[in-house]
């Protein structure tokens, strides 16, 4: 077994990587940016090595340097997470030639499935259901018209090279195609750097199912179950399950056999996952490949007791898979939320700040990912996803009333996250129910709603800072004064006692 492995990466993934080495009795190197020199991924490791500034392109994104720690430190292999250079498969190119072992598939596999019109065409080959759409780029205004009048209107604009949500675009009818053409040829130079754009059938109301492969070295590949993961905003995931509500076993054979024929067919290696759109009538189409760990991987090692981070490096050693397809047995019922710090209460805007108290939840099948600690500071270089709080029960509603508890239970200060959302979503009627698709966010969660309650609290808070300045004037005391306001607007009791109280 390897030695020693650097982690690529940062935050919580970086420390959810770490602590597997730490079982595996294998020493973990750290990486980090200037502004992350406390950092808990740099704690955890057995050493650490500052890689540059804190902008990510000059530091977690720069191949070269994080090359050099790794011949400096005598790693053997490196595990590179997820985002960063996860999926860049030149830099897993070089570390290969760098005599090193990259922990994930190929370079070829990364490359094949990182361009989504071609990773279409591996899987038409191989007999895999894709949703209907162009056969690959589209570079004239005639070949979209042409191919909507035949699908038939929605489509959706995607950047073939597109990821994280970004770069799509509905087109509703012809009039609106030119515009939408441009502006999506546009945002997919801006955003990855290719023109290149094609058309797919937008799928009305779909869920997006994906399921979990691992392929070996030796030609084994088996699937660990699907992720429910149709609870998105900006087509990004915030609440992911495993098993799907509305899974039944024959169409997870199905399923699984098609996810595993998609591994097969790009010569899949290490933690892969194939995702699908299921529209309203059950048919499951390809959606796309992400060639690496997901960030909601948790919830499937919950119920089938498999660690994934430890497999990927056991596989990427190249040992056997320890399991075969019937091996894999799904137990109980697990749910993530993805802890934010964003302002879900106000159009979830990105916030920064230091996080002045931290006391997460725990008790019987809680589990959390973090990545940060009381003290630390949220910058706007990075993710703002700071955590992952995960739920585990014997049943759907067991684990849905456990996840509600824990939120419950949270606290942060400092930093406003998406804790108060994701009570709202485990509240929820349809959420509870399992009937939900992907424009579950925007259909229940109107943003002008969420907002007229944080109003609401704020009057109450303004007040009784309001009332405390008063108070304290009377006293004379002018100069603490602007302190203890300040103070209250970003640690206020009244807003903790706000937060707490208003879903209950
Ligand atoms: P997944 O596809 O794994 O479910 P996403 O679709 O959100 O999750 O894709 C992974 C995303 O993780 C990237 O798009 C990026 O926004 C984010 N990301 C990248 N690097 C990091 C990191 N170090 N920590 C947290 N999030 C990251
Ligand atoms: P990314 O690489 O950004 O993750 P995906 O192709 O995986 O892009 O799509 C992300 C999300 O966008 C899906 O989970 C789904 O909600 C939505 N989406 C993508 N393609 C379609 C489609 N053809 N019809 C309807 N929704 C779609
Ligand atoms: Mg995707």
């Amino acid at each position: 077994m390897f030695k020693k492995i650097l982690v690529a990466n940062r935050g919580e993934i970086a420390v959810r990587i770490i602590r597997a080495c730490r079982e595996m009795g294998i020493k973990a190197v750290a990486v980090y940016s200037e502004i992350d020199r406390e950092a808990m991924h740099v704690h955890l490791a057995d050493e650490a090595h500052l890689i540059g500034p804190a902008p990510a392109s000059e530091s977690y994104l720069s191949g070269d340097k994080i090359l050099e720690v790794a011949k400096k430190s005598g790693a053997e292999a490196i595990h590179p997470g997820y985002g960063f250079l996860s999926e860049n498969g030149d830099f897993a190119e070089k570390v290969k030639q760098a005599g090193l072992v990259w922990i994930g598939p190929s370079a070829s596999a990364i490359h094949s499935m990182g361009s989504k019109t071609e990773a279409r065409k591996i899987m038409i080959n191989a007999g895999v259901p894709v949703v209907p759409g162009t056969e690959g780029g589209v570079e004239s205004i005639e070949e979209a018209i042409a191919f909507a009048s035949q699908a038939g209107y929605p489509v959706l604009i995607k950047a073939a090279m597109g990821g994280g949500g970004k770069g799509m675009r509905v087109v509703r009818s012809q009039e609106e195609m030119p515009g939408a053409l441009d502006g999506a040829r546009r945002e997919s130079i801006n955003a990855f750097g290719s023109p290149l754009i094609y058309l797919e059938k937008y799928i009305e109301r779909p869920r997006h199912i994906e399921f979990q492969v691992f392929a070996d070295h030796h030609g084994n590949v088996i699937h660990l179950g699907e992720r429910e993961c149709s609870i998105q905003r900006r087509h990004q995931k915030v609440v992911e399950e495993c098993p799907s509500p509305v899974m039944t076993p024959e169409l997870r054979e199905k399923m699984g056999a098609s996810a595993v024929e998609a591994a097969r067919a790009c010569g899949y290696q290490n933690a892969g996952t194939v995702e699908f759109l299921v529209d309203q009538e059950m048919n499951y189409y390809f959606l796309e490949m992400n060639t690496r760990l997901q960030v909601e991987h948790p919830v499937t090692e919950m119920v089938t007791g498999v660690d994934l981070a430890q497999l990927q490096i056991h596989v990427a050693n190249g040992k056997p898979l320890p399991y075969s397809q019937e091996d894999i047995e799904m137990r109980g019922h697990a749910i993530e939320v993805r802890i934010y710090s964003e302002d879900s209460l106000n159009n979830f805007l990105p916030h920064t700040g230091r996080i002045r108290y931290l006391r997460p939840p725990d008790g019987f099948g809680i589990r959390e990912d973090s990545g940060v600690r009381e003290g630390d500071e949220i910058s706007i270089h990075y993710d703002p996803m700071i955590s992952k709080l995960i739920a585990w029960a014997g049943d759907r509603e067991s684990a849905i009333r456990r996840m509600d508890r824990a939120l419950a239970e949270y606290r942060i200060t400092g930093v406003r996250t998406t804790i108060p959302f994701g009570r709202l979503v485990m509240r929820n009627e349809s959420f509870r129910k399992g009937d939900f698709d992907t424009s579950f966010v925007e259909r229940e969660f109107e943003i002008e709603h969420l907002q007229a309650r944080e109003k609401a609290w704020q009057k109450v808070a303004a007040v009784a800072a309001a009332w405390l300045r008063h108070h304290e004037r009377g006293k004379g005391r002018h100069e603490e004064n602007a302190h203890t306001v300040q103070v209250m607007s970003e640690s206020s009791g009244w807003k903790a006692r706000g937060r707490k109280t208003e879903l209950r």
